[in-house]
């Protein structure tokens, strides 16, 4: 859409106001709201000045100045704003030279599409990411309402399960686990996941369906595929969605990966497949119907999966989800038939839907940093011929020891992730894609969450310690 028919939209919808949109280093979708009357064509092709320096991650107080430039593409109206305001997601250019700034994760996203078009390798890229979430009670919420719940909380359930007991209710109800795909009264979310994926498709999301995940109150929903930039701003807007249905029911949406010790944890998969010349670049004759440059693409992706971890896992909670038997892989192998390995090659006989998912990222990750530093592995490997050897097809946790212990495996902290990284990213500098600045200061930042997080006391450690 260009910058005159979104002021047409503007125009003839009656839109109040525009909602500036953007991401912050850490994926957190951060606004500024403008009056409908100030936005004209120049506001949108040339750029809205803002003050970059509160933002962590970003630039110091003396040279804060930053310029946010609109994508008409993006344009959405807000499904939760008494006011009608239409929202546009923007990257972030220096406003003396019009540069890419250097740490704005959208321009990364953007620079990586770049990068595989001059590369030769591909024209595009298509992202399919499958973000799990946990839906628990607003305690507060709930508390003020009525004191007895019958929407029982997971995590009251896990830290106390005298809970339910203490106020009062002997009654019976439905299990709080009951498999993959239960009906209602076990899916009590039904309704909540239907009115999420409505509001994304009235929004123009492409979305398919939603269901039950297996662990208690663990849900997903459906995004159709799409390119790299595009999808992860459509990530953004199906957690800003997520987020605001789930607070209008008096509920909380989680996206963190691991919510609930000894339940399965929450991943986002990415399905990625490349495309040349309108045709599937990953679909051939090899192991699984895989081309040749898929087998390097996934050599890749393994050989540097550990340094890809400081983007793909990037919370110090990612490592609690990244253990044997809950379904999310720790072991750097792949595989069309288990899904225990940390790459996994769906079944499927269309060459056109030919691809491959990464397993091991989770949604606590930057979207725009998340499938830009995937994609830079996997060209890696196509141009130096990463050979990802031999396929594992049998369950890898079911492995006898000797065998498990000869097959490399993800990082076990983010503190590991960020010395792999340190060690590892030549793979991203590639064609400017990422900067050292930005890699530094993505480090120094989540430096802040591993020490904060190592030098506080952990509940965990009273139970047994305390009375050492
Ligand atoms: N929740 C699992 C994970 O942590 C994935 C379950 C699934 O295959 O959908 O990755
Ligand atoms: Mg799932
Ligand atoms: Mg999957």
């Amino acid at each position: 859409m260009s910058a005159k028919d979104l002021l047409k939209k503007i125009k003839d919808e009656e839109i109040a106001y525009v909602d500036i949109r953007f991401t912050d280093p850490r994926g957190k979708l951060q606004h500024v709201t403008v009056i409908e009357s100030e936005v004209d064509e120049d506001f949108l092709e040339e750029g809205f000045m803002f003050d970059g320096s509160s933002i962590a991650g970003w630039k110091s107080i003396e040279n804060s100045d930053m310029k946010l430039m609109p994508d008409c593409d993006s344009a959405y109206v807000d499904p939760f704003y008494a006011e009608k305001t239409i929202c546009v997601h923007c990257s972030i250019v220096e406003p003396d030279t019009g540069e890419a700034y250097g740490r704005d994760p959208r321009s990364t996203a953007e620079k990586a599409e770049a990068y595989l078009k001059s590369s030769g390798i591909g024209d595009v890229s298509y992202w399919g990411p499958e973000a799990e979430f946990f839906l628990f009670d607003n305690v507060r919420f709930a508390n003020t309402i009525n004191k007895v719940s019958y929407e029982v909380d997971a995590v009251d359930a896990s830290w106390n399960t005298d809970a339910e007991f203490e106020m009062g209710n002997t009654g019976h109800r439905p299990g709080l686990k009951g498999g993959y795909f239960p009906v209602n009264p076990t899916d009590h979310a039904q309704d909540i996941r239907g009115e999420m994926l409505s509001t994304m498709k009235r929004i123009g999301m492409k979305v398919d369906k939603h269901h039950h995940e297996v662990a208690s109150c663990q849900h997903e929903l459906g995004l159709i595929f799409g390119t790299l930039t595009h999808q992860a701003d459509e990530l953004q807007k199906y957690k800003y969605v997520i987020h605001n249905v789930a607070d209008a029911y008096g509920k909380t949406a989680t996206f963190m990966p691991k919510p609930i010790y000894g339940d399965n944890g929450t991943g986002m998969h990415c399905n990625m497949s490349i495309w040349k010349d309108g045709k599937p670049l990953f679909a051939g004759d090899k192991y699984a119907d895989l081309s040749q440059e898929a087998l390097y693409f996934i050599g890749g992706i393994l050989k540097h999966a550990k340094s890809l971890n400081a983007f793909t896992n990037p919370s110090t909670n990612s490592y609690k989800r990244l253990i044997p038997g809950f379904e999310a892989p720790v072991l750097r192998a792949y595989s069309a038939r288990n899904r225990s390995g940390c790459v996994r090659i769906p079944w499927t006989e269309n060459p056109k839907a030919k691809r491959v998912e990464a397993r091991f990222p989770d949604p606590s990750a930057n979207p725009y940093l998340c499938f830009s530093a995937l994609l830079m592995a996997g060209l890696d490997g196509i141009k130096n011929k990463i050979d990802p050897g031999e396929a594992m097809d049998k369950n890898l946790y079911d492995l006898p020891a000797e065998e498990l212990a000869g097959i490399p495996t993800v990082c076990g902290s983010l503190r590991e992730a960020l010395e792999e990284l340190k060690a590892d990213m030549d793979y991203l500098l590639a064609g400017d894609v990422f900067t050292k600045d930005q890699i530094e200061g993505y480090i120094e930042l989540k430096m802040e969450e591993i020490e904060k997080y190592e030098h506080t006391p952990h509940p965990v450690e009273f139970g047994m310690y305390y009375s050492c």
